[in-house]
């Protein structure tokens, strides 16, 4: 985390840096001649708003790949968490059990529903959250677990289940990071009551900006569709009427022309993340230095959302990251733990127990540059540039 303004300015200047042609990016999209054919197609048929058919098209297209019945396409990955909390109707003094090793996101749409985050810790070993993290700070009070899985790598998502469903608890599945991602065989997105999904630039397929909450529940996907289109109420109810908030969370039909366009590469795009991720495993799992996620797990293969490195506690990735980035190697730290957030204390909340796995994640952790059309030639070259800072940070 930045310690002054300044340092986050100085921090910013150096992300736009990472723009130039002589760095090789953390991350960059594919977009083909047919995504671009698409998103043409429907401008020329005059569509442009989310009403379009081919918005619906997309929404059961993404669902099926998931094995859900519904498909409710929204306007980005974190309006999608909103408006999936929000479809549990959580009340104030309601507990919801969140990573504390993940986006944001996550813990502004629990602030908004007026329950109380409650942080978990997450494990060494798979960086996701665990029936071991969860256990302890389960209370009477839980009413939702905030499933997340992290990097590309599933939460062994079957112990929590059996905990949840013996106390009632909903699962909210975030699969943000989990396009294709399997656990036993089961699609990630296929698992809770709700789970929801980005298509930002950097993740496995991308609408521009754009999200997905899916479900198999009849009454719930209704309420999603209403919360996302202003709670307008369904005909023959007057337009116009409004029984309670809502939001404009709609995907344009520009967004899903392309998000159903690049949904055909989904498959292709991840194993090429991971084969990516197995090359750089390969390069750097051995250097004693360096903690890599597992390449599996007894109930998944990684996909590789992003190529994780952690560091010794006495590492700040900062510090790694600026020196990569003089090597012409852009990365990015990880996420900065929920439970050390600052905004939490407005809302005195600021007073938490320690959770170490998700600090130090937060302060030695970075991650490599991966996308399509890296070369094998260039992530040895960061492999061994990360190698060589290393180097130099310890001769300090
Ligand atoms: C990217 C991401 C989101 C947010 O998605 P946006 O479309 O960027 O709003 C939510 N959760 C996780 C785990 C993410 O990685």
């Amino acid at each position: 985390m930045p310690s002054s303004p300044r340092a986050f300015t100085l921090d910013r200047a150096l992300d736009s840096l990472a723009s130039y042609a002589f760095m090789i990016p953390v991350s960059r999209p594919t977009i083909t001649e047919t995504d671009i054919d698409a998103v043409v197609t429907t401008l020329r048929a005059g569509y442009v708003s989310g009403d379009a058919p081919i918005v619906a098209e997309f929404e059961n297209e993404f669902a099926a790949v998931v094995g859900r019945k519904h498909g409710i396409a929204v306007s980005n990955g974190s309006v999608a968490l909103d408006l999936a909390l929000h479809a549990l109707d959580l009340k104030v003094g309601d507990e919801v059990i969140v990573p504390s090793f993940t986006i944001a996101s996550c813990l502004f749409a629990i602030m908004r529903t007026g329950a109380t985050p409650v942080f978990a810790d997450v494990d060494p070993v798979t960086w996701n959250m665990s029936i071991d993290t969860v256990n302890p700070v389960i209370s009477t009070r839980t009413r939702a677990i905030l499933l997340v899985h992290i990097y590309g790598l599933p939460v062994d998502v079957d112990p929590i289940r059996e905990v949840c469903s013996a106390k009632n608890i909903a699962i909210v599945e975030d699969a943000a990071e989990a396009h294709t991602v399997e656990y036993k065989n089961r699609p990630c997105g296929s698992f809770g009551l709700m789970s929801t999904f980005s298509f930002y630039a950097n993740k496995a397929i991308t609408s521009g900006e754009g999200g997905m909450i899916v479900t198999d529940d009849d009454a719930i996907a209704q309420s999603l569709r209403q919360l996302k289109n202003l709670s307008f109420l369904p005909p023959p109810q007057p337009r116009f009427v409004h029984e309670t908030i809502g939001w404009n969370a709609r995907m344009s039909s520009v967004q899903a022309a392309l998000g159903k366009s690049q949904l055909t590469r989904m498959h292709s795009v991840t194993l090429e993340k991971r084969r990516i991720g197995l090359l750089y495993d390969k390069l750097l799992s051995d250097d004693e230095r360096i903690v890599m996620q597992p390449t599996e797990t007894a109930y998944s293969k990684n996909k590789y959302w992003v190529v994780g490195l952690l560091f010794g506690n006495e590492i700040n990735a900062r510090d790694v990251a600026r020196r990569l980035r003089e090597r012409g190697i852009d990365s990015r730290p990880f996420f900065y733990p929920l439970h050390k957030q600052p905004l939490l204390a407005k809302f005195n909340l600021d007073q938490q127990p320690s959770l170490p796995v998700s600090e130090l994640l937060g302060h030695s952790g970075l991650y490599l540059p991966s996308f399509v059309g890296i070369t094998d030639a260039e992530i040895e070259f960061c492999a061994n540039g990360t190698r060589t800072v290393l180097d130099e940070v310890k001769v300090q």
